[in-house]
């Protein structure tokens, strides 16, 4: 009898999505002449750039003609995504060899597929409140998961302590759902505990394109000794619109390794290529030169354009909460703003008085981990328009 993977029993019912689209809802069922603004979403709204929808068409019109077409390709990414890829590090001032970038179809596979190569006695260290996959995926291996706090005393940035024991380390900076950002000082902390206690990092820097403030990393490589012990994993669904597009990248350098119990070394670069070249194949090409098309000068200015766009709407909200005396976090060099849920409501309660009140639908903080009970987490992903007219109905709540 085919028996199933008893570690799924473990996992707790993913209902925060379902739950907040439950109470939209019912909220419109009750009110359908009232409008409703939605500033929940962690998904983009802009359109992908000109310059790389017109890479894509080119690319299907190779794909039209026996002489251009392509097959299967290359199930690490094609060299010349991987050479612009490089060229993007370059620009943070990180020098990559190609065979260390791994061309993915998103960070979300990429974060959940990379627990393949870990042992499952590892103790891995995941921040709280968090993006949820590192939880889940890892629940589903049935690995020992310990929590570090992110609260509003450490600035939602928890820092190693000595008295915890780990393997394998997640660190998502800028963070999903705080929005804080980790300086170089506190990721050189990361490192350093990473290097002496034979642990891994995985760094999502999924929302690297919102770092406005130059004094903050982009790449967790930016940071000496990070090449021996750090995975990063990163994603153009923010950066450029890709999420329905799918593309992202994932650097395994050459000089990380691990060990196994009878103390045999292995490569982690020649692990993960084993591992990709078996389960997976590869990026259409098509959307590979939709994505080189994003690193080229036309596309980034493109896709800094749209992340400008994002960021005044971020500036709006983060300016209310200023103008409230609220605390938060994020809104600078994120799409994302974490605050404590006024009138001293949880995450929940704040989100039904919200919607009630306002007609504005956020995500409650409780969906990303215990520390986010009375926090919640509103995104700059709407228009202009709306956001500004959220936030004056917000203001209105006071
Ligand atoms: N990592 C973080 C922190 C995210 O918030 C998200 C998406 O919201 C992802 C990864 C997933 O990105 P992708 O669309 O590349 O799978």
């Amino acid at each position: 009898m085919a028996r199933f993977n008893e570690n799924f029993l473990e996992l707790k019912e993913s209902y925060l999505f379902s739950e907040v689209a439950k109470r939209v809802s019912a909220f419109k069922e009750k009110y359908p002449d009232r409008d409703v603004i939605r500033l929940g979403i962690g998904d983009v709204t802009l359109p992908l750039g000109k310059t790389v929808v017109q890479a894509m068409h080119a690319a299907a019109d190779e794909m039209s003609s026996a002489e251009t077409f392509r097959g299967y390709g290359p199930e690490q990414g094609y060299d010349f995504l991987r050479q612009a890829i490089a060229g993007h590090y370059r620009t943070f001032g990180v020098e990559l060899d190609e065979d260390e970038i791994f061309v993915s179809d998103g960070a979300k596979s990429d974060t959940g597929n990379i627990t393949d190569l870990f042992s499952r006695d590892n103790t891995v260290l995941i921040p709280d409140p968090v993006y949820p996959v590192y939880v889940d995926t890892n629940t589903m291996n049935g690995r020992n998961i310990v929590y570090i706090n992110g609260t509003a005393e450490n600035d939602f940035l928890p820092m190693p302590d000595s008295s915890v024991q780990a393997d394998l380390i997640y660190i998502c900076s800028p963070n999903n759902p705080t929005g804080a950002c980790y300086n170089r000082s506190q990721l050189r902390e990361w490192v350093d505990y990473a290097l002496e206690n034979d642990a891994v990092i995985l760094f999502d820097s999924a929302y690297e394109s919102f770092v406005s403030d130059d004094s903050l990393p982009h790449s967790i490589y930016e940071i000496d000794g990070a090449k021996k012990c750090a995975v990063e994993f990163c994603s153009l669904s923010k950066t450029a619109g890709f999420t329905g597009t799918r593309c992202g990248y994932t650097i395994v350098p050459k000089a990380i390794t691990s060990v196994s119990s009878d103390g045999t070394e292995m490569s982690l670069n020649k692990m993960w290529n084993r591992r990709q070249t078996t389960k997976f194949n590869g990026v259409p090409y098509v959307v590979q030169r939709a994505a080189a098309a994003v690193f080229s000068d036309e596309g980034m200015k493109e896709a800094r354009e749209m992340t400008a766009c994002y960021m005044k709407n971020a500036r709006i909200i983060a300016d209310t909460m200023e103008e409230l005396g609220i605390r938060y976090t994020g809104g600078i060099n994120s799409p994302y703003i974490w605050f404590e849920c006024p009138f001293g409501m949880d995450s929940w309660k704040f989100f039904d008085f919200m919607l009630e009140k306002a007609g504005v639908v956020g995500t409650p903080g409780a969906g990303f981990g215990k520390n986010g009970n009375n926090w919640f987490r509103l995104t700059a992903f709407n228009n202009a328009e709306n956001t500004t007219e959220a936030m004056r109905r917000f203001r209105d709540l006071f």
